[in-house]
């Protein structure tokens, strides 16, 4: 799928669900993409990326943020504590966080910067064992947490399991994030991005069918 039609769609989706035109961002997810297919978007006009990892992220975009302007880069893939002041440096969202430390470490650099990327809480709404994020029950807990040491959250983000309906776990996001007055919800990726705008998806994570396959997983 082209760039376009993915707008296309979304814009479609957008307005068969009665929603305004433009009320969903589409993070284009460039993690282990070849460099050309990236310049080939950001030609395009494109802006809005997604990363997996900080240290990739730095080596890719450092070039590429000086010869393109307006470029927001979001931090999609887990945070590692000791990465967090290059994340906070380098990104203008977090969609990781999920953990006191993390949150902790956000408050204090954003104390002492004076600024803080956006953040979404990571909520594991399948409860899968290997996967990171917040387990449903204990996201009111967290976001009074983030909100007791004045760390502003934007939204929620979850990763629905492959083997099931994202539907589903597009839903619960959205009512943890109602319950919790919270707006932002990243969800929604290459093989689920309408259904995610159906539900109320401010930020959909869109790759491979953006970029074609990646080559190894990251
Ligand atoms: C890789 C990744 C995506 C994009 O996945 P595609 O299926 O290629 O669209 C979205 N969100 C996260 C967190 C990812 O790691």
């Amino acid at each position: 799928m082209s760039l376009t039609e993915i707008k296309q769609r979304i814009e479609a989706e957008e307005k068969r669900v009665g929603r305004a035109v433009g009320s969903t961002k589409l993070i284009a997810v460039s993690k282990v993409q070849p460099l050309d297919r990236v310049t080939h978007v950001l030609d395009q006009g494109h802006r809005m990326f997604g990363e997996n990892r900080v240290q990739e992220a730095q080596g890719r975009w450092g070039s590429l943020l000086d010869r393109y302007d307006g470029i927001e880069l979001h931090l999609l893939g887990p945070l590692q504590s000791n990465k967090v002041r290059p994340a906070a440096e380098m990104f203008d969202a977090i969609h990781s966080l999920d953990r006191e430390k993390l949150a902790r470490k956000l408050a204090d650099l954003a104390q002492e910067r004076g600024q803080c990327p956006e953040l979404f809480v990571q909520v594991n709404t399948g409860e899968e064992p290997q996967k990171a994020g917040v387990l449903p029950e204990a996201v009111d807990a967290f976001i009074e947490l983030c909100r007791s040491i004045d760390l502003p959250i934007t939204g929620l983000m979850c990763i629905p399991p492959v083997d099931e309906e994202p539907s589903l776990h597009f839903a619960l996001l959205r009512k943890l994030a109602e319950r919790n007055g919270l707006t932002g919800l990243s969800m929604g990726m290459s093989g689920d991005f309408e259904r995610a705008v159906a539900l109320g998806a401010t930020h959909v994570r869109v790759g491979s069918a953006i970029f074609g396959e990646r080559e190894k997983t990251a």
